[in-house]
């Protein structure tokens, strides 16, 4: 791909300074605390515009071996899973009214799968499915969450439009008292919390933002019924208006090319520009479908994991942005004292830059769209239409320097002292990461002797693996706390899901009452996450704020112990299924009915 092999026109020096000054421009003292949560500003922002409102249900009393908290991919593969080992007797608990996760709630026109649709939409040979492109439409993806529902017999597993309001051990029973807005009290063995990463919406702090008088809405929560059509038709009421943007990261690239193509006008108010490389997507080949071997997605998954990582490998599967860019140096690692990586990096972000000159006409708008950082500084974008759009009349880029937009007043947006006046603006800023792992799954969790999870990591998490924590028996967790991380998250909820399932049918063999991992093996654990660690610090820092950096802010030993596997996906794979192989459930200690 042209993005790679273009020469780097500037010294590296001259380009490390003005990544410096360009960091600078954006750091900020309130780093993570400058968001705002959407309840602050709109009333009914939990509320699912999908469903009819007011649903209501007798409470269910009963016992359930295990309850699965989110029904999303990350609950979807654990019923799966759970089915496969032959557990049967389970319960999934989620606020939305159907299966799908990130992909019920986001809706927004434009959203698609950033990542191969091949590698990304999980157990496709166990249902025999083919996604329709390389990168499938959001649409598409989530009639694929509930084509797993039905295929897996999940749906009469399920409590829809349900919202887990505490979780508590009853240690004389040895069940976990899972607590519902509709007073449902569920009194589960096993507890398995797939709650999903990015979904808690955040708002930017902007001063004035609760004075807007016009529509708003975030992408999460795209509201139809105000601009007209929908995911896959034009947005027939905004023809008459004036729409802002504010957010230009991996949502806003997608939602932008539709919005410039319905609205009146359009004002993309811009605080730093996302790297947008060629997406080039394609219809799926029936000829290459029908081709395809037993095994092949595995292969391939694994085919997309090595190659991210930087490792050799026969044959580029994927071939595609995400593949090409690592130029065989460890692209998710990304330790910016590598030398290799980091002149590497230069030249891909040289072509992101020569690429805006290519494509958009205005000088002074292509200069401001050019992203100076380093490649995983922030999510690559993929798309054949963003910056096009900034060449249409009815689109204009509103750069803010760095600064963000400086105040909303009730009849638009002021930057540099100018306001932009808007009918409808749209926050496309993004979700909580790094905040607390309780304030984002919205309920907390008592374990033994009434201890909250809260409390037991207020000075940063402790487990084994991510999944397991001591003091909470029988709780199974799927997150970035300790866990997994990558550029293609589902096959890591997938080997999560995996393990999940492997240890819950190992306590049910073994008539567990409880299990819990010994305080070594979360030390052990937390050995292994540190011997990851070095030269991650240095690139986040050296980066442009962020989520991916805790928007630049350095952060404390809490955050280190809650930071995520580092050693890259594949190696964290590896820990998970050594564990399994070796087949004594090393680290946790498991008490028996027997022995009650
Ligand atoms: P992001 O957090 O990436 O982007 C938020 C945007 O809001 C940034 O551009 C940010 O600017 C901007 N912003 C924040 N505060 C202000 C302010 N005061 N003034 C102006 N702008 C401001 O959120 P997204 O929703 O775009 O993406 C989140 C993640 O979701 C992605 O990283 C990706 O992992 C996932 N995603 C996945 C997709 C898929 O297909 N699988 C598709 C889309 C998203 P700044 O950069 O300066 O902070």
């Amino acid at each position: 791909m042209s993005d790679v092999k273009t020469a780097v026109r500037i010294s590296p020096e001259a380009l490390r300074e003005k990544y410096r000054i360009e960091r600078d421009k954006r750091l900020r003292a309130d780093g993570p605390n400058q968001y705002l949560d959407p309840n602050a500003v709109f009333r009914d922002f939990d509320a699912d515009p999908y469903v009819e409102p007011g649903f209501t249900r007798p409470a269910i009393v009963e016992e359930t071996e295990v309850a699965i908290v989110g029904g999303g991919f990350g609950g979807l593969l654990t019923g799966a899973r759970l089915r496969q080992q032959g557990v049967e007797d389970f319960r999934i608990i989620d606020r939305a009214g159907d299966f799908g996760g990130t992909w019920y709630w986001n809706r927004y026109p434009g959203a698609a799968c950033d990542i191969e649709s091949y590698i990304y939409l999980p157990l496709l040979e166990e249902t025999g499915y083919i996604p329709t492109e390389k990168y499938a439409k959001a649409a598409e993806i989530f009639g694929y969450c509930q084509q797993l529902g039905r295929h897996f017999d999940l749906y009469d597993r399920a409590l829809f439009q349900t919202q887990v309001t505490e979780v508590r051990w009853d240690e004389r029973r040895a069940r976990w008292l899972v607590r519902t807005n509709h007073d449902d009290v569920l009194a589960a063995r096993f507890l398995v919390i797939a709650g999903g990463i990015m979904h808690k919406a955040k708002l930017p702090g902007i001063p004035g933002i609760e004075t807007f008088k016009g529509h708003s809405f975030h992408t999460s929560r795209w509201d139809y019924a105000y601009t007209g059509g929908s995911p896959t038709t034009p947005m027939d009421r905004l023809k008459d208006k004036r729409v802002g943007i504010i957010g230009t990261g991996a949502t806003a690239v997608q939602a932008v090319p539709n919005l410039a193509r319905d609205a009146e006008h359009l004002y993309v108010f811009q605080r730093t520009p996302s790297g947008v490389g060629e997406r080039n997507n394609q219809p799926t080949d029936p000829a290459w479908a029908a081709s395809l071997q037993p095994g092949w997605q595995q292969e391939r998954i694994e085919n997309f994991e090595a190659l991210v990582a930087g490792q050799p490998v026969e044959q580029d599967l994927i071939n595609d942005g995400w593949t090409q860019i690592s130029g065989g140096v460890n692209f998710e690692g990304g330790a910016a004292d590598d030398d290799q990586y980091e002149l590497a990096d230069f030249a891909r972000m040289e072509g992101i830059r020569a690429r805006i000159d290519q494509i958009v006409q205005d000088p002074a708008t292509a200069e401001a769209l050019k992203p100076w950082y380093n490649t995983m500084c922030k999510r690559p974008c993929f798309h054949d239409e963003y910056l096009q759009s900034f060449n249409r009349p009815n689109v204009t880029l509103v750069d803010t320097d760095g600064k963000g937009v400086e105040r909303i007043t009730p009849t638009g947006v002021v930057v540099g002292g100018t306001e932009y006046p808007v009918d409808c603006l749209v926050y496309a800023s993004g979700f909580e990461v790094s905040t607390g792992y309780t304030r984002r799954l919205g309920f907390e969790l008592y374990g033994k002797s009434g201890q909250s999870l809260t409390d037991a990591w207020k000075d940063g998490a402790a487990t084994l693996h991510g999944m397991y924590t001591k003091g909470f028996p029988n709780l199974l967790m799927s997150s970035l706390v300790q866990g997994g991380t990558g550029v293609n998250v589902v096959p890591i909820l997938d080997n999560v899901a995996t393990q999940t399932a492997y240890t819950i049918k190992r306590m049910v063999d073994l008539d567990a009452r409880a299990f819990e991992p010994t305080e070594q093996a979360q030390e052990d654990w937390l050995c292994v996450l540190m011997s990851h660690l070095t030269g991650t610090g240095k690139f986040s820092t050296e980066c442009t704020p962020g989520f991916y950096n805790n928007e630049g802010s350095l952060g404390d030993h809490k955050m280190a112990r809650n930071a995520p596997y580092a050693g890259g996906t594949l190696a964290y794979f590896e820990e998970l299924k050594k564990w399994r192989e070796k087949g004594d459930l090393e680290g946790l200690e498991v008490s028996r009915n027997s022995e009650a």
